[in-house]
Order: structure tokens, then sequence, then C-alpha cells
């Protein structure tokens, strides 16, 4: 049965990279299949083990999913911490995966920096969590950014590698599915999940840098707009927004190689449920004096009323906490079955 998963960290303010790139994929697919939504604190340790307000940050994720539309009650929202069976099957996984694949994850590399030596082991073993946080629900689809392509995969390859390398005992405990993969018949315990990543701006990309990813983690707050950001702040940073002088061509291939007006463009698209070719057909020959006011009034509009519903939210933490509590019950039901057929596959008594 297909189920959904994804999740966002608590590592600062959302921004619009996150809205479009998650969770408005996240409301959108509620109507469709059954979610389960996370906040992902342990993946936020990751990177700064120390946080001073990491609670806070924790509940304004969740009042950001709740603001935008997000049902906890039809669906599940909950924090990843409070159901331990996300780190249980990640250590498993942690035998699974190789140090080589985890060596070649583009966002390791990023993070890291040049010193590699002195990042985090949990930095390094990120996926492995990540991939844990799905397959824990045996989720089929997971609505991410571009970015997490590679996560993605990786998380494939890691099913995929337990499933055979425990074929037999899969089969023992009855609890596999048959699924071909490729040509290939296997005898599945965990699904080869599909990553839903489609959409107008699937990598919103830096304001201040168009070759950088729109980040929460970025140290300039021009480069993003946050979803707390009011009206004001909106139209400044979008009037600061780097971009290149020419005019908006009227075509998308025109977009080649200018990847700031590529990334406005996209953005605009995003917010209006458009094509980039509908926005260029609108502002093809305009001047970025003219497109820049009209993005950032799409932008208000779309999103002051989300900044207004967190801020409501905010001012009630025992609600919010209540909420993941709920949560965390339901999913961590969930988890355990899968955890309870995974101890007995591997063998520990
Ligand atoms: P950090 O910089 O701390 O990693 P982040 O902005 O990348 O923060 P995450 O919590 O890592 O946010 O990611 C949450 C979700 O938002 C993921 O699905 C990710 O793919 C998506 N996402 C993050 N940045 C962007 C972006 N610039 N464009 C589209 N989607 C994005
Ligand atoms: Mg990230």
């Amino acid at each position: 049965k297909p189920l959904i998963f994804s999740g966002v960290q608590p590592t600062g303010n959302l921004h619009l990279g996150n809205y479009l790139g998650a969770l408005r994929k996240f409301v959108a697919m509620q109507d469709k299949m059954d979610c389960i939504y996370c906040v992902v604190d342990l993946h936020s340790i990751t990177a700064q083990l120390v946080h001073s307000d990491l609670k806070s940050q924790t509940r304004q994720i969740t009042a950001a999913y709740l603001a935008s539309g997000i049902d906890p009650v039809k669906h599940i929202v909950f924090n990843q911490s409070a159901v331990p069976q996300h780190s249980e099957l990640a250590w498993i996984f942690n035998c699974v995966a190789r140090i080589g694949w985890m060596n070649r994850m583009t966002q390791f590399k990023d993070k890291a920096g040049k010193d590699r030596e002195n990042a985090s082991l949990g930095l390094l073993a990120y996926p492995s969590l990540m991939a844990a946080d799905i397959l824990v629900y045996r989720a089929t689809h997971v609505p991410v950014g571009e970015d997490q392509k590679q996560h993605l995969e990786l998380t494939r390859d890691i099913a995929m590698k337990f499933n055979l390398d425990f074929g037999d005992a899969i089969r023992r405990g009855g609890q596999g599915v048959d699924i071909t993969v490729g040509e290939q018949p296997v005898h599945a315990y965990f699904p080869m999940v599909e990553p839903m990543i489609e959409g107008p701006a699937p990598r919103v990309m830096s304001l201040k840098d168009g070759s950088k990813k729109m980040s929460k983690s970025d140290p300039s707050d021009l480069s993003r707009i946050n979803l707390t950001d009011d009206t004001e702040a909106v139209v400044r940073k979008i009037r600061k927004a780097k971009t290149d002088p020419d005019a908006l061509p009227s075509e998308v291939k025109g977009l080649e190689g200018r990847a700031e007006a590529d990334n406005l463009v996209g953005i605009y698209a995003a917010l209006s449920d458009k094509t980039k070719a509908e926005v260029l057909q609108e502002f093809g020959g305009q001047q970025f004096s003219v497109f820049k006011p009209a993005l950032a009034e799409l932008a208000v509009t779309v999103l002051a009323p989300i900044n207004a519903e967190m801020r409501r939210l905010i001012d009630d933490p025992a609600h919010i906490d209540a909420v993941l509590k709920d949560g965390s019950e339901r999913a961590g039901a969930i988890a355990e079955k899968t955890m309870n057929g995974v101890r007995d596959i591997i063998g520990l008594l």
C-alpha cells in the first residue's frame, strides 16, 4: 500500500525552498495517500550537536507543517527522536551500507567542507539514518527537493542490499513480498522508494548566488526568504536579489546560462502554479525592475497567511507538544512492527 514519508530538520528558519521543495508537496499529497511527516531532530545534530534552542526549533517546524495545512489527525506528524526505532534501524543500516557509499554523497562533501576528518561521524552516516526514517515505515514515496535525490538513491541501495543479503531469512519469516527491480526478481522486506521531486522549482537557489541552493544554514539571511519574514523583509530581499542586467527572455531556453533569472522565474512559476513558459509569456521582454515587484507581491500573498498562522501556533507550545506526542505514539506502533521483523530476520534474540 502506498505510503508517504518525509521530514525537515529543525536547523533554523524554514525558507521558500523548503516550502516549494517540501511542505507544499506534503500538503498536496494528503488527499491521495497516507502520510507521515517528521521533524528530524536527530539529523539536525549531525552538523552541530549543541543547539541553544533545539526544542523551540522543533516546535517551529511543527507549526510550519500545521500552518501550511497538514492535517495531524488524518496523517501523522511527530519528531524523530521520540520514536527510537529510527535510531535502531539506522544502526543496522550502518552495517548494511558501505563507507564508500557515504563518502560519495555530495551533501556530506558540502557540509563537511575542507576539514573532512573533523566532521562528525553522524554527518557521514546521515543518509543511513534517512534511509531508516523512511524504511522503518516501509514508506514507498518521498516528496523532497532535488538536493535529496542522491540520498534517496542510497536508500534504494540499502533496501536492495538488505533484501538480497537476507533473502532466505525474509522468506522464512514470511513477511516479504515479491517485486522486480529492473529485470531482477527480489523477495523484499523493504520497498524501493520513489522520489517525488518534479515541479517548476525542485531546487530553489540562493538569492545571492545562483550556483548555491537556498539553505537554512546559509549564514546570509539575504540569501533566503524565510516563512517568518514580514512583508517588508520579503520585498527588500527580492529587490536586493542578484540578477543580470538583461530583460527577461520570452522563451525558457533563453534562461540558459542565467542562473539567477532562471531561479526567480522558477519561483514565480511554482508560487503561481504555472509553468516557466507561461510566466515568460507574461513577463518576456520586461526588466527585473518590473518583474521583481510582481514576484514580491506574489510571494507575500502566498506566505502571509502561513506566516500569520505559524505565529498563532507558536504561542501555544502545549498544543504543538500534544500533536507531536500523539503522532509519535502512532508512528511508534508502525515502526515497532517493522523492527520486530528486522530483528527476527537478522537473528537478534
Ligand atoms: P540545512 O541547510 O540545515 O540542510 P535545508 O534548507 O537544506 O537545511 P532540510 O531540512 O535539510 O533543509 O531539507 C528539508 C526539505 O527541504 C528537503 O526535502 C529538501 O530537499 C528541501 N529543500 C531544502 N532546500 C531546498 C531548496 N533550496 N529548494 C528545494 N527544496 C529544498
Ligand atoms: Mg538540507
